[in-house]
């Protein structure tokens, strides 16, 4: 591709951080500190955003995503790569690129990341990112123990709802009042990855993931990684969903349970941890809910307890999203 075309749009992403060599030869060379934490993602325009979505936003989420991965396993981001794929290079789409290299060097100025190289092709709207980062003591879907508390980092299925909002005109979301829907658009379309909670987890929690494709999946990743059953409690759960919905309570549980994109994370502690736990939402100005216990592994990876403790088979399987 033109060297002039990434020069102009991604010469400068993130540069705070340390780089050997970065754009504009054939490798980038970097000083690797310790073991390092790599992850990729690839957005496609029609299955992860739309032709008209707002590019500099598309940016910002590009990252976000990625970053998250870095978050789920407690690493320090460090550098990314950007394989891109654009139909052409009119007017138009400078402007497109432009807006998006903004979005994307906001999020990489943000967590401190930068970005050393990658790849620009013609071809149908799509992106690949491939994140570095610096990892010690690595949290792992396959450290879950016996007892451990299961904890969210936010309210699940805000993301899911924006989602409905933006596709589905028939959806109950379209029944929220006007802030709440602000706050499901700002969940789909502005992730907040949680890299310093992440960082601070470490030695504090034994696993965690990043809740992309649904708590269902999610969880049961966890569960069926570290061969333990999750036992939730929808007591538990955060209520500003189904207070604002009270007709909807099948569509809210979905939404908690199933919906993807909240890029929160889904983490487990021992019960010794726990006051440790919520001094630290007090720090992050957050909420945290803890919403379940890891047991013996026994035929299901995860049981879903009502609010009278009987046990729920809800008339969805709990499975989260599926790619394919
Ligand atoms: P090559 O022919 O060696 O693949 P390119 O012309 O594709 O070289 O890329 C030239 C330089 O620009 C390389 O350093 C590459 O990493 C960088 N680069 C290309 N596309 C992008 C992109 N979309 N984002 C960041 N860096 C890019
Ligand atoms: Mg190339």
């Amino acid at each position: 591709m033109e060297f002039d075309f990434i020069q102009r749009h991604f010469a400068q992403i993130g540069k705070s951080v340390e780089v050997n060599v970065g754009i504009g030869d054939d490798c980038a060379l970097l000083q690797s500190p310790s073991t390092l934490a790599v992850s990729t993602d690839t957005l496609v325009c029609g299955t992860h955003f739309l032709e008209n979505d707002d590019p500099y936003l598309l940016g910002w989420k590009a990252l976000a995503v990625n970053l998250s991965d870095l978050a789920a396993v407690g690493a320090k981001p460090l550098w990314f790569l950007l394989a891109l794929s654009i139909p052409e290079l009119n007017a138009e789409w400078h402007e497109k690129i432009h807006l998006f290299a903004k979005g994307l060097n906001e999020c990489a100025n943000t967590y401190k990341i930068a970005l050393v190289g990658g790849d620009t092709t013609r071809g149908a709207w799509s992106m690949t990112l491939t994140v570095l980062g610096e990892s010690q003591n690595a949290l792992l879907r396959s450290g879950a123990k016996e007892e451990d508390d299961i904890w969210l980092s936010n309210e699940p299925g805000w993301a899911a709802v924006g989602l409905d909002l933006k596709m589905n005109p028939h959806s109950p979301a379209h029944c929220l009042p006007s802030h709440l829907k602000e706050r499901a658009q700002n969940a789909l379309n502005r992730p907040i990855p949680q890299v310093n909670l992440g960082l601070t987890l470490r030695g504090i929690a034994h696993s965690a993931i990043d809740v992309s494709d649904g708590i269902g999946g999610d969880l049961a990743h966890i569960a069926n990684q570290s061969q333990l059953s999750a036992h939730l409690f929808l007591q538990n759960f955060p209520q500003t969903l189904k207070k604002a919905l009270p007709q909807h309570p099948q569509y809210v549980l979905e939404k908690m349970l199933l919906g993807g994109e909240d890029y929160h994370l889904l983490f487990s502690a021992p019960p010794t941890q726990r006051a440790h736990i919520e001094a630290l939402a007090k720090q992050f100005n957050a909420s945290f809910y803890r919403v379940g216990v890891f047991k013996k592994r026994a035929e299901e990876a995860i049981f879903l307890w009502d609010e009278e403790g009987k046990r729920l088979n809800p008339s969805f399987p709990l499975k989260g999203f599926e790619h394919f």
